[in-house]
């Protein structure tokens, strides 16, 4: 088999050939067919998380074990299955469910794999879809992703999964005030399809480029507001028609944090996506006093998967936009994506 494969942190991801994998019990063979670069792989290959004040959440001091094939977001055929696996049919594509956990802690009992203390994540954990062949342990991690390209299923794994996973985290208040979205690159403008697909308000959304406030209008948001104007929380809270009830932070920089804050009202929630990186810039006796939650939300539960793929095989989840590159360029493509070159998503296609 061929895979890129990240041998030591801060270095390149370099091609390899592997002998081939062999598979038994419940385990299953795909042959990838796409697999989306994500944000997360670059810091993966740098090694750390910034943690503002000069602080970072260094991988390797968190176990991570190197060499690994990177790719958190791949889509298969199946090649071959363990004699445990059951049918299987060999002419779809499917999309993997990438958070795999241990299955046995009382997280994974709980049908939360993605909290799970020793996982066993596809391309973090375990090797992903920077190859042309992945191997998972059961085939209960298979969605069948129906008409939809592989290329635009595969991101669904990690963009798609964790913006459901955010929005249902205030599903409650959806359809009582808008929620306001900050940052609407393609995650925020997934983020704008899922809310109407979950029935919620038009949301407000805010962003410092106008050619993506302009996208974002188009998709569906009921306003957008220049995250840079001296009145941006002011403009949030006139378009929401109040205090937000809900803000969810696709950023994840100290600046839309404070926005975020400001903007809701008491009793309100906000859920952090965006691992742009910095400190929480709250003064804390405003979080009871506003008794504010501040909830993070990383990937999904299976469930949770299995739940937006049902709506993204219906045509209710618009795919990123994509450009698909072959599985050799993944340490440029990375490159390109630390540089702010890469428009939408690239997704690997070996
Ligand atoms: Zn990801
Ligand atoms: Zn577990």
């Amino acid at each position: 088999m061929r895979c890129q494969s990240l041998n030591e942190f801060g270095g390149d991801v370099v091609g390899e050939t592997r002998p081939d994998l062999t598979v038994s019990g419940t385990e299953v063979l795909l042959k990838v067919t796409a697999n989306g670069v994500c944000h997360t792989d670059l810091h993966i290959r740098e090694g750390n998380y910034n943690l503002g004040n000069g602080k970072k959440l260094n991988f390797a001091d968190r176990g991570m074990k190197l060499p690994i094939v990177m790719g958190h977001e791949p889509a298969g055929v199946v090649v071959k299955a363990g004699p445990e696996a059951g049918e299987l049919d060999t002419t779809k594509n499917y999309v993997i469910y990438p958070w795999q956990g241990c299955g046995t802690c009382h997280q994974c009992e709980d049908g939360r794999e993605n909290y799970c203390s020793a996982p066993g994540y596809l391309g973090i954990q375990k090797d992903g879809g920077y190859a042309d062949h992945i191997k998972i342990p059961h085939p209960k991690y298979l969605f069948d992703i129906g008409n939809i390209a592989p290329e635009i299923a595969a991101p669904l794994a990690c963009s798609g999964l964790t913006t459901y996973s955010a929005l249902k985290k205030v599903e409650d208040t959806l359809t009582k005030a808008p929620v306001v979205l900050l940052g609407v690159g393609g995650l925020g403008l997934m983020c704008v399809g899922l809310v109407k697909a979950m029935g919620g308000l038009p949301p407000v959304v805010v962003d410092l480029d106008p050619a993506k406030r302009e996208a974002a209008l188009k998709a569906g948001a009921s306003a957008a507001i220049d995250g840079a104007a001296d009145d941006a929380m002011a403009q949030v809270q006139a378009a929401v028609g109040g205090p937000a009830l809900a803000v969810i932070d696709l950023v994840g920089a100290e600046s839309t944090a404070t926005l975020a804050f400001d903007a809701i009202g008491k009793g309100g929630k906000i859920v952090i996506v965006g691992l742009f990186g910095g400190a929480a810039p709250w003064a804390l006796p405003l979080i009871p006093v506003k008794a504010a939650s501040i909830m993070g939300s990383y990937a999904g539960s299976l469930d949770e998967f299995g739940e937006l793929m049902q709506l993204a095989v219906k045509g209710l989840v618009p795919g990123l936009p994509t450009t698909t590159h072959e599985l050799e360029s993944a340490n440029d493509i990375l490159n390109k994506l630390a540089s702010g070159q890469v428009v939408g998503r690239a997704v690997l296609t070996p």
